[in-house]
């Protein structure tokens, strides 16, 4: 893998396992990818809150480091059943998905609202994974890089140059979500190299170069390798294959 940014792929589990079943999920994966070495790709998992504590405790080794799905925008106070970056911290939280098409979707999150959750990240020492995508309408109305690029100047909104640096974005078509479709390779790195020319516009281009964008959408061991080795391609977010010890560290190992 030839490319100045070190892969980052990570792992969505979204509302599925309980804390005994995230640990041994990636106890699994330590196993399963014990010849790989760690500065090849970055491995990040993503459990559910109430799986973080159990999982952090088997998190021995580095190769794997740990993130949430969510945080809230505010830092403490009455925000019954929202969790702040602080307190992931305290778990040893290294990344946060924000702005998830789900998020959007049923909990409507908007650009705004994931703008100031990117900040508070950053704050915490927290590295935000920021989703965009498109509806199959869009898509189909040739609308992608309108709705990619709104979101992304939106969502980014307010980041300092070095904070845009260490985030990452998802560009997770929402039509290839859980769906089993995936993006042609010649669709997502049309759209991972107009988000990086975007990059360029609103920062600059040592930024844009910096940052890793992920695919995602179905992506599976067997379409990982043809997908990682695009120009523009950076890792992936993987939802329903990540929770699968035989799936997920397939997924690494191909896009090695
Ligand atoms: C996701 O939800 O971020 C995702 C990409 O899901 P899946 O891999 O199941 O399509």
């Amino acid at each position: 893998m030839n490319k100045d940014r070190k892969l980052l792929i990570a792992g969505n589990w979204k509302m599925n396992k309980t804390a005994s079943e995230g640990a041994a999920l990636v106890q699994g994966l330590y196993l399963e990818l014990a010849g790989t070495k760690q500065l090849e790709i970055d491995i990040v998992v993503c459990p559910p809150f109430t799986a973080l504590s159990e999982v952090s405790k088997v998190l021995v080794d580095p190769k794997i480091r740990l993130g949430a799905q969510n945080m809230s925008e505010h830092n403490y106070g009455a925000y019954t059943g929202e969790i702040a970056a602080g307190m992931l911290r305290e778990f040893g939280v290294r990344y946060v998905i924000l702005g998830h098409s789900e998020r959007r979707q049923y909990f409507h999150e908007t650009d705004e609202i994931i703008s100031r959750k990117a900040i508070a990240a950053h704050a915490a020492a927290i590295k935000p994974i920021v989703c965009v995508g498109e509806l199959l309408a869009e898509r189909e109305g040739g609308l992608t890089e309108q709705v990619v690029g709104k979101q992304l100047r939106g969502s980014l909104a307010g980041l300092s140059k070095e904070q845009m640096a260490e985030t990452t974005i998802a560009y997770e078509p929402v039509w290839a979500i859980g769906t089993g479709k995936t993006a042609t390779a010649q669709q997502a790195q049309d759209t991972h190299a107009f988000i990086r020319r975007l990059l360029v516009e609103l920062f600059d281009d040592t930024v844009a170069r910096r940052v890793r964008i992920q695919y995602g959408g179905s992506v599976k061991p067997a379409n990982a390798k043809e997908l990682m080795s695009l120009p523009d391609v950076d890792g992936a977010l993987v939802g329903g294959a990540s929770l699968e010890v035989r799936n997920f560290s397939d997924i690494v190992k191909n896009s090695i």
